[in-house]
């Protein structure tokens, strides 16, 4: 895949929208890489098809070919979806706040907990581990050895007292916690094979009984096409509040992620990556995307492809204006979709003196009034481009006419060319402009 895109690594300098060949094209190298990355077969339909949407509404970048255009477009979709939402952990008003964990067995729930436990410590919270996972006989145990290697206290059923009652467990839990002060109960239930109605009951008859803050769904990241499955289950018999994702340092893709994520709406709040208590992290959405996609070399050369060209706009705007040049209705449009392109970073700009009001400039104008700026200057001739001054009543009827806007449209467009020419002759004749590499200061 990745030398079929980076091959045609031509640059594309004619304006418009992406063609539905060029769109269709990468779409379908998208849709098998997402498959092969074991994303469900529903998600990755509705995916391609918004990316298809949103590709046939941008316009063509002049950095990237319409290949790499197409993957940019995916991959910010991709962060977009996953990070969505992140947020942390809610915390109760008064304490203690009740984490649940809810999952398939082998999911990773009892290791999940030390870990949580071990980071809630960390952070300066008193956890207490709760076992409520009954059923098999080493589960209290283990727990009880995850809450050693944390530090943390372990509240469990007296040994030999039969086999105890979950739900009481977890009743009881809370007020151990209030008695011994701990600010978090984090409560680690029964996992089955695979989803059957007694666990399930068991899990939502726990969460009714300690009216959680959280409930977490543990799911292996190896599982692939069946995380769809087991998370609607999840959702609809127990219902919960976040994803942690497990099993990360394995080879899975994660695909996973983006079905559950997509099926459930819910937010991925930690990423799991090995046996030991501190492989654990907050979830990376933009790491998580570049798994996905597999695509780390197409999306490096598409982040340089697009640093170049910003650099090469603006070092030939910074030696126009130092040789003497003139600032043009060409170099107001450059200008204006390069600071756009860089969006947040633009921002920053404007905490410099000069750029902050050429960002104003381009603060006044939206996406789609920026389409109408370029139409209104390509209707112009080259001679009213280079020379705005001539551009009279009746020429502004014609370009008007030409681009599909208004008279007064075009007359304010002209109106603030003449500003940020005067603006920029000023800085030109003076200091040069401040953040901008190459200029004299
Ligand atoms: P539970 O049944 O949901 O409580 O799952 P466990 O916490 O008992 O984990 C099942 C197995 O997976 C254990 O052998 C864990 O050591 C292992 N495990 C859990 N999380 C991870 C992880 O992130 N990476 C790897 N490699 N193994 C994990
Ligand atoms: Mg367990």
């Amino acid at each position: 895949l990745s030398d079929r895109l980076t091959s045609v690594f031509t640059n594309l300098r004619s304006k418009g929208r992406l063609s539905e060949a060029d769109i269709n094209a990468t779409a379908r190298e998208i849709r098998v890489a997402l498959l092969e990355a074991d994303v469900a077969l529903p998600v990755v339909k509705e995916f391609i098809s918004r990316i298809k949407e949103r590709a046939r509404g941008a316009e063509v970048s002049q950095a990237l070919n319409p290949a790499q255009q197409v993957v940019k477009i995916v991959n910010d979709e991709l962060i977009a979806i996953l990070g969505g939402e992140t947020r942390r952990i809610r915390f109760a008003k008064t304490a203690p706040t009740v984490i649940m964990l809810a999952g398939l067995q082998g999911a990773g729930k009892t290791t999940l907990a030390g870990k949580l436990a071990r980071w809630l410590k960390e952070e300066g919270h008193t956890p207490l581990l709760v076992a409520c996972d009954l059923q098999r006989p080493n589960a209290v145990q283990q727990l009880q050895v995850m809450g050693e290697r944390a530090g943390v206290a372990v509240y469990a059923p007296e040994p030999g007292n039969g086999v105890g009652d979950p739900v009481r467990v977890a009743q009881s839990s809370i007020a151990e916690a209030k008695r011994a002060q701990h600010d978090v109960v984090i409560i680690d239930t029964a996992g089955r094979l695979g989803v059957d109605t007694e666990m399930m009951q068991q899990a939502v008859d726990i969460r009714r009984a300690t009216d959680p803050e959280e409930v977490l769904f543990v799911v292996d990241a190896m599982v692939g096409q069946d995380a769809v499955n087991t998370a609607q289950a999840f959702m609809d018999g127990v219902g919960f509040d976040g994803v942690v994702l497990t099993k990360l340092d394995g080879d899975a893709r994660g695909g996973a992620a983006l079905s559950v994520r997509e099926i459930t709406g819910k937010p991925i709040m930690f990423a799991s990556t090995g046996e030991k208590l501190e492989d654990f992290d907050l979830f990376h959405p933009d790491r998580m995307a570049g798994r996905i996609l597999d695509m780390g070399d197409i999306l490096t050369l598409i982040e340089q492809a697009q640093r170049t060209f910003d650099e090469e706009q603006t070092a030939k705007m910074a030696g126009k204006l130092a040789s003497g040049e003139d600032f043009t209705l060409e170099d107001f449009l450059d200008q204006m979709m390069m600071i756009r392109k860089m969006g947040p970073i633009g921002n920053l700009l404007g905490m410099l003196p000069g750029m902050g009001q050429m960002r104003q400039q381009v603060n006044q104008i939206d996406d789609k009034d920026l389409d109408r700026v370029a139409a209104i200057i390509r209707s112009m001739t080259p001679a009213e481009r280079a020379e705005p001054k001539m551009i009279n009543g009746s020429r502004r009827a014609r370009i008007a006419r030409g681009s599909g806007v208004t008279v007064g449209e075009v007359s304010s467009l002209v109106t603030r060319f003449f500003q940020a020419q005067k603006m920029m002759r000023a800085m030109a004749g003076g200091m040069g402009i401040p953040g901008m590499p190459g200029t004299r200061r």
